[in-house]
């Protein structure tokens, strides 16, 4: 066993003793929910796994292939950490988890064969979704945003899926719309880099360490001082996963608390009047993570004739889209199963128009499942600036 090894399963083990193996975090697990209640596919069957290989310095490779395959299912939704705070001992399940996928990649069994290919991307493209960086450029062009210039009040950063997949640059674009209706001096920079999360999330820390300093070179030469993030994914990685020394001066934002602010502010109201039924899913990683749950129903709210339903389980208790952690390129589940499809059943049973959300990747999977479900014609999936810019 190298040294690093022996200091990951160090932490592994640092962090997992607090588990007490109560179990009250399995039932929020997405995967135990979707995997016929296995214990071992939830939450604390995949720590205990974890804890137990660390410690007994499990070296079988097939025993390690089967921890692989159960490590990498976690989606990182945080439910769990939810529960043990709220209920039990307060352990960091994802900390760990992230910790067990950085030693499963060290010891060359991670990641899912699946997802060899993206980090690959990462590293030749800047993004993960085999595009040029070139290419990436022009079409960002195309999109027709504004460029960054100092003193813009905002660098728009647009992370991948907004630059590249065609159904999420419309949220850019409207993102633009709204900003515009509401004098802000925003800009985007069109060399910028994949903030690193699918990276960090698949366990590959060096690739990670290799995107943020790309970002944090470009975020310095363009003196870059405060950030709208489109991903609640992006967001999360800037605020807590950058280095502190070099972001403690830069301002992070997600784009729904920043529209609350312009709402809040008496600079943006939306004229137009839709009267809608709408539904707002809770991203993870703005929900969970970050508490951020007032600030989308807030700029929601503001839209004349706008009736908001809730999801049962909604805010920091919001089913997982199933597309974090990594998993938006490692989906083995059948569509059936997909977590996505069970939101969009929901959205279904309450009747609403719309289902809105503030994730590009939940967004993904939500217009995914509704075309499962054949619910096209009557239910619309759209981002919160879509549906917000069609109110201008
Ligand atoms: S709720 Fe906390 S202490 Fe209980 S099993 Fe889950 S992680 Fe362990
Ligand atoms: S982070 Fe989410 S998917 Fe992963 S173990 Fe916890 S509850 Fe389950």
């Amino acid at each position: 066993m190298n040294e690093h090894h022996a200091q990951l399963k160090g932490e592994i083990i640092d962090i997992l003793k607090y588990c007490i193996n109560c179990r009250f975090c399995l039932p929020s697990c997405p995967r135990f929910q979707i995997t016929s209640k296995e214990v071992s596919q939830g939450a604390s069957g995949i720590t205990r796994s974890l804890f137990y290989a660390a410690k007994w310095d499990e070296q079988d490779k097939d025993v390690l292939n089967e921890l692989r395959d159960i490590v990498y299912k976690c989606t990182t939704c945080g439910s769990c950490e939810v529960a043990c705070k709220t209920l039990s001992t307060g352990t960091k399940l994802v900390d760990a988890i992230e910790k067990g996928r950085e030693l499963l990649i060290d010891m060359q069994i991670g990641p899912m064969p699946q997802q060899k290919k993206v980090l690959e991307s990462l590293y030749n493209n800047g993004n993960p979704y085999m595009v040029t960086a070139k290419k990436r450029k022009e079409i960002v062009k195309g999109l027709n945003l504004k460029s960054y210039a100092e003193p813009a009040e905002f660098l728009l950063y647009l992370g991948c899926s907004s630059a590249i997949e065609e159904d999420v640059q419309k949220t850019a674009v409207a993102l633009g719309k709204i900003l515009d209706k509401a004098n802000v001096a925003y800009g985007v920079l069109e060399d910028e880099s994949c903030c690193g999360e699918p990276a960090l999330k698949m366990g590959e820390s060096a690739l990670f360490e290799e995107m943020y300093t790309r970002n944090l070179d470009l975020f310095q030469r363009h003196g870059v001082k405060s950030i709208v993030t489109l991903s609640p994914h992006c967001y999360d990685t800037f605020l807590k996963k950058y280095p502190q020394d070099q972001m403690h001066s830069v301002k992070v934002q997600h784009y729904t608390a920043m529209l609350a602010d312009l709402v809040k502010a008496k600079r943006l109201d939306f004229g137009g009047k839709l009267e809608k039924k709408v539904i707002y899913h809770d991203p993870c990683y703005l929900s969970k993570s970050n508490n951020i749950t007032n600030e989308p129903r807030q700029v929601l709210s503001s839209v004349p004739g706008v009736a908001l339903l809730e999801f049962g389980d909604n805010r920091v208790n919001s089913l997982c889209c199933g597309g974090g952690g990594g998993r938006m390129w490692a989906d083995f589940d059948s569509e059936v199963n997909r977590l996505a499809n069970i939101r969009v059943g929901e959205a279904l049973d309450k009747k609403a128009d719309v289902l809105v959300t503030a994730c590009p990747w939940c967004f993904i999977n939500m217009r995914d499942g509704a075309k499962v479900a054949n619910a096209e014609g009557s239910l619309e999936v759209l981002s919160l600036a879509e549906f917000c810019a069609q109110a201008l």
